[in-house]
C-alpha cells in the first residue's frame, strides 16, 4: 500500500487530496499544526482513516519524526499561510511558514531519503498569487514571476527552492502552479465562499446585505476537487516538473456574485452588496489566466467543472448548511 504524507491536511485541498487518496488505497498521514487545533475533529469526522502526526512547517525536527513514522512514498506540501490579504499585516509570519517552510521540509525530506532522495517524491504547493503584475497573459509554467503580496513573494521562494532541490539533489520535486481554486469547504475568509454564504443568508432571511471590496477584480477560479487530481498525477511522472492548472477563463466578483444570486431567484442585487475599503488591497494582482497546455498534454489533465456549476455547488451547499443550522 503507498503512503502519502499531506501537510496542510486540514484545508480545503488536504481534505479533497485525502479523500482522492485514500479511495486509491492509500495510507494516508497528515502533519496537524499546534495546541487544540479547532480543526482536529473535522478531520477526525471526515476522514477517520487518516493518520494524523503533531508538527510544524517551522519545526524540522518534527517534520523528521512525522516522515520516520509515515514512511512515505509521496510528500505533499500543502500547508501554508495562505489568506493574502492577511499577508500584509503579517509579512514575516508568512515569510517563515509560506516561504521557509517550503526548504524546511525539502531538507526534511532530504535527509530522511538518504542515499535516494528521488524515492520519496515531493510536491509543492506553488500558486497563481507569484505571476502577480502578469508579464505575459495567459500566464503559462515560463512566464516571468512578479509577485505582488508578501505571500506570492513567499511562494516564489518556495517555488525556486523546490526546483532547485529538484536539480541540486536529483529529487522527484514538481511545483504546482494552481490558480485559484474553491469549492463549498473554502473558507470564509475568500471572496467566493463569503459570497456563496452570504447569498444563502440573504435568501433565507438570515442576513440583510455582504459588505467585499473591489468587484472588478478577476480570477481564473476551479473546482478543488479537480485540482487535486492533478497533484497526484504530478507526482505519477517518470520525470518531476512543474505545471500550470488552472480553467484558462477569468470571470470577475460580479459576474460570481450574478450567477449566486440568480441561483437562488435574485436578479437585481445590487441593494444586497455594500462596499468598503477595508476590504481592499495595497496592491493587486492584474489579470490571471492560467494556460494548462502542459499538464494538459502530459497529465492528460482537464477541469470537469464549469465556472457556473461551481457557483451553483457553492450556493446549493450553503443552503443546506445554513438551513440545518451549521
Ligand atoms: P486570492 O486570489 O487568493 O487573493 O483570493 P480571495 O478570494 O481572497 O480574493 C480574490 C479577489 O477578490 C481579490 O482580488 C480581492 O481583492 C477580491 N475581493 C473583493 N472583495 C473581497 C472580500 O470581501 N474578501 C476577499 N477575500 N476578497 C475580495
Amino acid at each position: 500500500m503507498p503512503s502519502a504524507l499531506i501537510t496542510g491536511i486540514t484545508g480545503q485541498d488536504g481534505l479533497y487530496l485525502s479523500e482522492l487518496l485514500l479511495a486509491k488505497g492509500y495510507d494516508v498521514h497528515g502533519l496537524i499544526r499546534g495546541q487544540n487545533n479547532p480543526k482536529l475533529d473535522l478531520v477526525h469526522e471526515l476522514l477517520p482513516d487518516v493518520q494524523l502526526h503533531t508538527g510544524d512547517l517551522t519545526d524540522m525536527s518534527s517534520l523528521i519524526r512525522a516522515l520516520r513514522v509515515s514512511q512515505p512514498d509521496e510528500v505533499y506540501n500543502l500547508g501554508a499561510i495562505s489568506f493574502v490579504a492577511y499577508s500584509w499585516e503579517n509579512a514575516a509570519l508568512t515569510t517563515d511558514v509560506t516561504g521557509k517552510g517550503v526548504l524546511t521540509m525539502l531538507e526534511a525530506v532530504r535527509l530522511h531519503a538518504g542515499d535516494d532522495p528521488a524515492s520519496v517524491r515531493f510536491y509543492q504547493a506553488s500558486s497563481s498569487e507569484m505571476f502577480g503584475k502578469v508579464q505575459e497573459t495567459p500566464q503559462r509554467e515560463s512566464t516571468l514571476l512578479w509577485p505582488r503580496s508578501p505571500y506570492g513573494v513567499a511562494k516564489v521562494f518556495g517555488h525556486y527552492m523546490t526546483i532547485n532541490y529538484r536539480e541540486s539533489y536529483g529529487m522527484h520535486a514538481s511545483s504546482g502552479i494552481l490558480f485559484n481554486h474553491e469549492s463549498p469547504r473554502r473558507g470564509p475568509e475568500f471572496v467566493t465562499r463569503k459570497i456563496s454564504q452570504a447569498v444563502a443568508r440573504i435568501k433565507l432571511g438570515l442576513q440583510d446585505d455582504v459588505t467585499l471590496g473591489n468587484l472588478d477584480s478577476r480570477r481564473d477560479w476551479g473546482f478543488a476537487g479537480d485540482y487535486v487530481e492533478a497533484m497526484w498525477r504530478m507526482l505519477q511522472q517518470d520525470t518531476a516538473d512543474d505545471f500550470v492548472i488552472a480553467t484558462g477563463e477569468t470571470h470577475s466578483i460580479r459576474e460570481f456574485l450574478d450567477i449566486a444570486f440568480r441561483h437562488v431567484g435574485i436578479d437585481d442585487w445590487a441593494s444586497y452588496v455594500k462596499q468598503d475599503p477595508r476590504f481592499m488591497r495595497p496592491a493587486e494582482v492584474d489579470l490571471l489566466i492560467g494556460d494548462a497546455t502542459k499538464a494538459n498534454e502530459v497529465l492528460g489533465w482537464k477541469p470537469t467543472v464549469t465556472f457556473p456549476q461551481l457557483v451553483a455547488m457553492m450556493v446549493d451547499a450553503d443552503l443546506e448548511a445554513q438551513r440545518a443550522g451549521w
